[in-house]
């Protein structure tokens, strides 16, 4: 095991400590000389939204994860919004978050859970350990060749203090003279940069220890509805650590994913394209399988083979499940070629083809269903 020099960083640490000071003792103090009017809410909830999406879209799901591509406008605008996140730059946060990933819960992970909740929240942030785990860039050379990144690093602390502290405290002073600006710093800036911290964090953190695991245990990412109203989408984070490439957190329609449907709607605009996603049935296939393998855990064999069997009937229904709905998913983007170039014949045949195949799918679900109800009742002796 590398020697791990641990020291305090300063910078991070004061500003962490004291950004909820300063805030709490700014709103009170702008609130009992000056006056809150509707204009402070409002610059905090556009600062809020700019800044967090600019960290769960751009940083995390674009930039770390390169789950889709985006114009240069928007991507210059995670990055000046993103640095207002004061979250460091994209190249860091990304180096970060891409060993986070590779090396999840392990020695190498930047902010392992597996230290315990405060490790994961922010005592990683306050507390340099050198080695690999901090600012690895080279595992960001592809973002590198990004000139708006590159620029967005080289200027980091300009751009975070200009966009996440000046910049509200402008727009308060052209929309509410004296008390605007001190309303927009200490609301949109000071406030406002506490919550967008403890919304990133709790996704190290409380991600990583409540919540349901429904795709998979094999590191400690759990999925949270109730996390994912308060992090853009972001709480759906077993189904990301199992699908990362995805470019949704949330993957079915009715999941809170404001940060999915910021990407759909500029994917709408032509703003962004080339949106990886993962098929249903892939995520079924995972979600089945590791349902199977949680009930069979705590099994003890009532006779030797018992087990191996199941196992070898899991393999084949699981083996037939992917190939027949990979040829469903030909087959329909079939129909659809054929519906566009008016072959009426193709089409009803393939319309014939989609339907058996669709029964076929169903008696392998229902082949699911039977291996894990065969699963011999946990022993308790
Ligand atoms: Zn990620
Ligand atoms: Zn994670």
């Amino acid at each position: 095991m590398e020697q791990v020099s641990r020291q305090i960083n300063v910078v991070n640490s004061l500003f962490l400590l004291l950004t909820p000071i300063a805030a709490v003792a700014g709103i009170w103090w702008h609130a009992t000389t000056m006056g809150v009017t509707l204009l402070e809410p409002v610059l905090f909830v556009i600062w809020y939204l700019a800044c967090g999406l600019s960290i769960t879209v751009g940083y995390h799901r674009l930039f770390s994860h390169r789950s889709h591509e985006a114009s240069w406008s928007l991507r210059l605008f995670y990055a000046l919004f993103g640095a207002g996140a004061f979250e460091n730059s994209a190249l860091n946060w990304c180096a970060d978050h891409r060993i986070h990933h590779r090396h999840t819960d392990n020695e190498e992970d930047p902010y392992s859970a597996t230290r315990g909740f405060w490790w994961s929240h922010i005592l990683w942030v306050m507390i340099d350990e050198g080695g690999p785990r901090s600012h690895d860039l080279s595992q960001v050379k592809d973002l590198q060749a990004d000139p708006i990144l590159a620029w967005q690093h080289r200027w980091y602390v300009l751009i975070a203090v200009g966009v996440g502290m000046g910049l509200p405290a402008l727009v308060g002073y052209a929309f509410g003279g004296v008390p605007g600006a001190v309303g927009g710093f200490v609301w949109a800036g000071l406030a406002r940069t506490v919550f967008t911290h403890h919304g990133t964090f709790l996704i190290n953190s409380a991600a990583h220890i409540w919540g349901t695991q429904p795709y998979g245990d094999a590191n400690s990412s759990r999925d949270s509805p109730a996390l994912a109203f308060l992090t853009f989408g972001e709480g759906y984070h077993n189904f990301h650590h199992t699908f990362q490439a995805d470019y949704r957190n949330g993957h079915r329609w009715f999941h809170f994913d404001p940060s999915k449907w910021w990407i759909q709607f500029f994917a709408m605009v032509r703003l962004k394209r080339g949106l990886k996603s993962t098929p249903d049935w892939h995520i079924e296939d995972k979600r089945r399988n590791h349902t199977f393998e949680t009930a069979l855990a705590p099994v003890v064999e009532p006779e030797p083979g018992v087990i191996d069997a199941l196992r070898a009937r899991m393999d084949d229904a699981r083996t037939s499940f992917k190939t027949r709905s990979r040829d469903l998913d030909r087959l329909m983007a079939e129909r659809k070629e054929a519906r566009k170039a008016k072959q009426a014949a193709r089409k009803q045949e393939l319309e014939s083809a989609i339907a058996a195949l669709k029964q076929e799918i169903a008696a392998i679900r229902s082949e699911f269903t039977a291996i894990l109800a065969d699963v011999p009742r946990a022993s308790s002796a």
